[in-house]
């Protein structure tokens, strides 16, 4: 039962990787008709907040390298599992996430076939997301074309990655786990998988022996992806350790001085305080300042575009505003008259002459 959790509960794994591309999510999770009915016969008794998770129907056969597995259109096809990619999508260079929601504002519509408690169970997974950063789901009736989320009812979990320039699929088959629904929508708001960071092999060994043949393709680094702070075994976009596992055994091995995430990596419970500081930044609130000192290109102040030095990003910020400011050493000399907060997320700052 154990191990038909876990692997129930990967499949809605992905990781924060911000990018442009257009990619979402898919978890192959399948179920036999039976099961199916049961799971969506009725709501569930679990409190969803608890940290439970519910029993749930077995796994489903994981979908096959190029599969165009129900309510993938034409053109596209799955990676990690559930993220949705346009074929070919390995030849192109995987740029930074670049077509994030303007203003945070994410439109969405209802199929038909969502069940109410299952929109009930999504809008809580939104509203999980609203708290941390500046996003706001708004609900159409209709909401038509190009940066609409169709939300429906499937056989898997998947989402593209990012605002797309057409009426975008999300895919749901767990409306009874609000942080499976949480985690493809943070696909859907531009994030990638935790374990396709290009620092991973620092932190975990993943076991190719243990994989499914043909799905190796699942543990790729995204070589061109974001990555910001310490990596987070914590992550809501982490896999579990058996992820796609042929033989029960782990894929993922997590190295020293962390094993005691082994067992915890794929939790479903809640937004780590990475994914929520993360989100908050890629969609921040409008008095909020970044100053990066390795950063180099265009400054506006924003987390993507910081300010190198530390007194402009604080003369950019308005009063009661609050400056994030990333780890460097900052000539910061001077007299602060207005009210703010500076900040230190990673800490390793240092304010100097
Ligand atoms: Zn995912």
């Amino acid at each position: 039962m154990k191990s038909k959790q876990r692997s129930k509960k990967f499949s809605a794994r992905a990781t924060h990787c911000l990018t442009a591309g257009l990619i979402a999510l898919l978890f192959a999770l399948a179920v036999s008709g039976s099961a199916e009915a049961q799971e969506r016969g009725e709501p569930p008794s679990t409190p969803l907040d608890s940290g439970i998770t519910p029993a749930g129907p077995p796994p489903a056969p994981l979908l096959e390298w190029g599969a165009k597995p129900k309510d993938i259109p034409d053109g596209y096809m799955v990676i990690e599992g559930d993220i949705i990619v346009p074929v070919g999508f390995y030849e192109l260079e995987m740029p930074w996430a670049t077509n994030l929601w303007p203003n945070g504002v994410l439109d969405y519509e209802f199929d038909n076939n969502v069940p109410g408690y299952g929109r009930f169970f999504m809008r809580q997974a939104m509203d999980e997301w609203a708290a941390v950063a500046n996003v706001t789901f708004r609900e159409f009736a209709s909401c038509g074309g190009a940066g609409c989320v169709h939300i429906q009812d499937s056989n898997v979990n998947s989402s593209y990655v990012g605002r797309q320039n057409f009426r975008q699929d999300l895919n749901i088959f767990n409306w009874n786990y609000r942080f499976i629904m949480a985690h493809e929508l943070a696909h859907a708001l531009g994030f990638w998988h935790e374990q396709s960071r290009t620092d991973r092999n620092t932190y975990v060994t993943i076991n190719y022996g243990n994989i499914i043949a043909g799905q190796e393709h699942n543990f790729d680094i995204a070589a061109g992806s974001g990555l910001y702070g310490p990596y987070d075994f914590d992550s809501v976009m982490h896999y579990t350790r058996d992820a796609f596992s042929r033989n029960g055994m782990d894929t993922i091995t997590v190295l020293p001085p962390n094993e005691e995430w082994q067992s915890r990596i794929g939790q479903l419970s809640h937004l780590s305080r990475m994914d929520q500081l993360i989100m908050s930044f890629i969609y921040s609130f409008p008095n909020w300042r970044f100053v990066d000192q390795s950063y180099s290109g265009v400054e506006i102040g924003t987390f993507q575009q910081p300010f190198r030095n530390f007194i402009p990003g604080v003369n950019a910020t308005p009063n009661g505003g609050t400056v994030w400011v990333q780890p460097g050493v900052y000539s910061a000399s001077g007299t602060y008259t207005r009210p703010m907060t500076w900040r230190a997320p990673l800490g390793g700052v240092t304010l100097g002459n």
